[in-house]
């Protein structure tokens, strides 16, 4: 099936190979230092990252996930506190409630946006709430004008997962800044993507940077002294120095997704449900387009149409958080966040990377065209 003319989901290696000779120079920086934990390029990115956040810490990590958890440990939950998110996520989202020791409570995204939605978020709050994490799902930044307020309101912290969102700009402040820390991914694929597995926390809270500081290091104060029962969870040198020389690079590929975005909005209007546009009162900016997603009735058929075709798509996601085998626990029956629900039954990610050519965009248009017709 995988012929040479087929359209991939994601393709790296145009950016990769825009960049060789910085990615060497930065593989070549790492061999000759011989420093490949905590050392000078994992430092120099946790301030260069920081700096591009226009932020006071940036910390290193494992991946997303573990970034999650790190935080959420570093607020020293208990077992009946409760975290709200939405069930419309990637599973490391809720997961990390779960592995922190709190409960997750879930709700329902927006119809349009496929945002956490901040009424369903207001009705959830109950005495025993905590927290709020909110996703940047696909790119765009969620509707913070209103979660914001309702979170001080009620003296509830705000993570932003901003996995997806790297770069975005909301009232001209970045994505992760917005509430008390913004965990990142740099998994290969995303707006920032590592060679390997990475994540990072950022925040301006000082204590929170110590606590995630320590317990992402065992808990380490000085060698082999540990102040706290911590995890492993470390960005190596490697990953920092390379994602040193891609972050230079962030906010033009940002603008190149953008265009890219332009060429599938243009034509694909009126043919498919496109959800997650841009603020209507924005310049676009707040959106960075990490995933091109639409909506289409019969997706399942329009999916493996576009497949007989050599058109690679995903699905962002199949299925809810709250009818996950994992989240079983949660005793939530299907019908439960229809929004969500349904959403999941219509998605389809359509190829999307830096790099994309209008071709491989014009045959994805022109396939849908025709299934569509
Ligand atoms: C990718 C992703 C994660 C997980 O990132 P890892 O670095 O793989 O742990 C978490 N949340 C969202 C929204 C993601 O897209």
């Amino acid at each position: 099936m995988n012929h040479p003319v087929d359209v991939p989901f994601v393709d790296l290696r145009p950016m990769h190979s825009a960049m060789q000779a910085e990615l060497d120079r930065a593989i070549q920086r790492v061999r000759d230092n011989s420093y490949f934990i905590l050392g000078p390029e994992a430092k120099a990115f946790d301030e260069e990252f920081a700096h591009f956040h226009s932020c006071r810490h940036a910390i290193g990590t494992g991946n997303c996930l573990d970034s999650l958890q790190l935080v959420l440990r570093g607020k020293s939950l208990q077992p009946f506190d409760e975290v709200i998110t939405t069930t419309h996520t990637f599973v490391a989202t809720a997961s990390s409630i779960m592995l922190a020791g709190a409960k997750p409570v879930l709700v329902d995204c927006q119809p349009d946006t496929l945002a956490i939605d901040p009424a369903q978020v207001q009705a959830a709050i109950t005495p025993q709430t905590r927290g709020i994490i909110v996703v940047h799902l696909y790119g765009r930044v969620s509707p913070m004008e209103t979660l914001l307020p309702i979170a001080r309101k009620h003296g509830l912290f705000v993570i932003e997962d901003t996995a997806q969102a790297h770069g975005a700009l909301w009232q001209g402040r970045r994505a992760g800044t917005l509430g008390d820390a913004g965990c990142f991914s740099f998994y290969p694929t995303k707006n920032l993507g590592a060679l390997g597995d990475g994540g990072s926390v950022i925040t301006n809270d000082d204590d929170l940077a110590e606590r995630v500081r320590l317990l992402r290091n065992y808990g380490t104060l000085e060698k082999y002294e540990h102040a706290v029962v911590g995890l492993n969870s470390r960005l190596d040198d490697l990953q920092a120095a390379i994602l040193r020389a891609k972050l230079t690079h962030l906010d033009q590929w940002s603008d190149a997704r953008r265009q890219a975005a332009r060429f599938y909005h243009e034509h694909l209007a009126g043919l498919v449900e496109i959800p997650a546009l841009p603020r209507p009162d924005g310049d676009g900016t707040d959106h960075v387009y990490h995933l091109f997603v639409i909506r289409v009735p019969g997706r399942d058929h329009v999916r493996a149409e576009l497949l007989r075709q050599g058109i690679r798509t995903e699905i962002h996601y199949p299925v809810p958080i709250h009818r996950q085998k994992a989240f079983a626990s949660l005793g939530l029956p299907e019908g439960a966040f229809p929004v969500a629900e349904k959403a999941a039954r219509e998605l389809i990610s359509l190829p999307f990377f830096v790099g994309i050519t209008t071709d491989q965009q014009g045959r994805v248009v022109d396939a849908l065209r025709q299934i569509l017709r």
